[in-house]
């Protein structure tokens, strides 16, 4: 297709890139990059640039968070500079997905002049519509609005020269394969395609043959390696019914920066949500079955840290890209190690440390060690804490609060009063008690398996190839009293 090679046509894809000036970009382009803080191109960068300047088609296989977004667009927005009219169309899965590639094409193209149209249901047809005519060179598109707006002919001249297939597994998943087919069939045929995907799956396989053109495979997934080296992965095996207990001690003992919380349904999601809420907790849900605007909404707190716990579906998560999450909890182990892989990689971003955490009954146990065999030996087993430990942590805590908190009038005043009634130390003992009142912990004082107990499952699982049964047939271990007399204390966490 010699209408898309320029100057850049003499990069090899045999040779390896290290730095981005080697791509040859535009000093717009280049100023972009620097902005946005990037160093070197990411592995996926390396790779896929140099082969999407030459003009040829792709598929390329490449995990969440590793800069697929600037793989496609730095090249594409370097030969849209200065044209008009759609350039580029990139179809991905979820609203808030393309929003993120919009936003962050935007941030690499702005000072090349590329302007970036988001289309997705939901939102005026007419805005989305007058924005393309007006000349934008990129449209970040969801399958099933953009394919109304083909099929109704509402673009005009609309002959994007390249056309992106972001997270193809994704859209196979949530069931847009036939919407994809049928854009496709109003594309031009001189086109350059680029698909990406974690996963090639039969039929994304087979949707490649029909729509790309002789296309170079590319793989960045490393091979039976642990992919996440900064996040520290444990799982913890509990009861079904110690979960929520289980959930709510391990909050209180990470005491995370902000949490996503997977469930495997819309439904878990929402009573979850309610529950941590009850529970005194600044969380909300995330699924497919909210409207956009309540999505987007709740995405928004998050990102903001007024809410600092989400509870989430799969879907609902998928590609999220907030920096400070400390925590991912598996409140259900996820369908497959894929699943796993994504959900994970919500933590541990941009260099930060992160945590992942899993819940898993005795019966679940043996879906996980499946899933730790294929990641990597880093999915360790680890004990609940105890009450007692999490009110040390918690002491702890609440020593430094004390020294960091600033003094308010109203506190003066209160003290003032006091002081004519009580001697000052009993003020103070006083008032760190009301501190600790509200820090009452949830739950039984122990939850779930030890460490111990679990390896001695693990052990039974491996002599007799099969795990199960319960707590009791294997450990032996009594529950205490206090088992039944948990409370709903409330704790006010902020
Ligand atoms: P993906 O689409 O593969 O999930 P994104 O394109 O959304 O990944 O990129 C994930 C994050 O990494 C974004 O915050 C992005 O700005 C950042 N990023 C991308 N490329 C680089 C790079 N070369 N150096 C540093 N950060 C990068
Ligand atoms: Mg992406």
């Amino acid at each position: 297709m010699p209408h898309l090679l320029n100057n850049n046509m003499n990069l090899d894809e045999n040779t390896e890139y290290n730095k981005f000036s080697d791509f040859e970009f535009s000093d717009s382009i280049n100023k972009g990059i620097k902005e946005a803080g990037f160093q070197v191109p990411s592995p996926i960068q390396s790779k896929t640039i140099p082969i999407i300047m030459q003009g040829k088609d792709i598929i390329a296989q490449a995990h969440t968070g590793t800069g697929k977004t600037a793989a496609f667009g730095l090249p594409s927005m370097d030969r849209l500079a200065g044209t008009r009219g759609v350039g580029m169309l990139i179809i991905t899965p979820t609203r808030e997905l393309a929003t993120q590639l919009g936003d962050e094409l935007y941030r690499l193209g702005r000072h090349a002049g590329i302007q970036t149209v988001t289309v997705y249901g939901g939102n005026s047809y007419g805005r989305q519509i007058s924005l393309i005519s007006r000349g934008a060179q990129v449209v970040v598109a969801t399958p099933g609005r953009l394919k109304d707006l083909l099929k109704n002919r509402n673009l005009k001249n609309f002959n994007p020269k390249i056309v992106v297939l972001d997270e193809a597994d994704e859209m196979l998943d949530m069931g847009f394969l036939d919407d994809i087919k049928e854009i496709f069939t109003y594309l031009p045929d001189e086109r350059q395609t680029l698909l990406f995907s974690a996963t090639i799956p039969k039929p994304i396989k087979s949707l490649a043959d029909r729509i790309l053109k002789k296309p170079i495979s590319i793989n960045v997934i490393p091979k039976d390696s642990d992919t996440h080296e900064d996040i520290a992965q444990r799982y913890f095996v509990i009861e079904e019914y110690e979960r929520d207990d289980a959930i709510t001690r391990l909050i209180e003992h990470e005491d995370p920066v902000k949490s996503i919380i997977f469930c495997r349904t819309k439904k878990e999601v929402d009573r979850l949500s309610t529950l941590l809420v009850s529970r005194g907790y600044a969380a909300k849900g995330l699924h497919g079955d909210m409207e956009q605007p309540q999505r987007e909404e709740v995405i928004k707190s998050f990102r903001k840290g007024n809410i600092d716990t989400l509870i989430a579906t799969d879907v609902a998560a998928r590609g999220l890209d907030i920096t400070d999450v400390s925590h991912v909890f598996n409140f259900h182990i996820p369908f497959d190690k894929d699943s796993y892989v994504h959900r994970i990689g919500r933590t541990g971003r941009a260099g930060r440390k992160g945590d992942a955490i899993t819940l898993v009954t005795p019966l679940e146990l043996k879906e996980l060690l499946h899933i730790k065999s294929s990641v990597g030996k880093s999915l360790e087993i680890a004990t609940i804490p105890s009450i007692t430990q999490v009110r040390s942590k918690e002491l702890s805590r609440i020593v430094e609060k004390i020294k960091v908190t600033k003094i308010l009038d109203e506190a003066t005043e209160i003290y003032v009063a006091l002081e004519e009634e009580i001697d000052s130390s009993q003020i103070t003992i006083k008032a760190i008690s009301l501190l600790l009142e509200k820090e009452e912990v949830d739950g039984p004082n122990e939850i779930g398996f030890t460490k111990a107990q679990v390896e001695k499952l693990i052990k039974v699982h491996r002599s007799k190839g099969r795990l199960g049964g319960s707590k009791k047939r294997y450990s032996g271990r009594g529950r205490s009293s206090d088992q039944r007399n948990r409370g709903s204390r409330r704790r006010s966490r902020r």
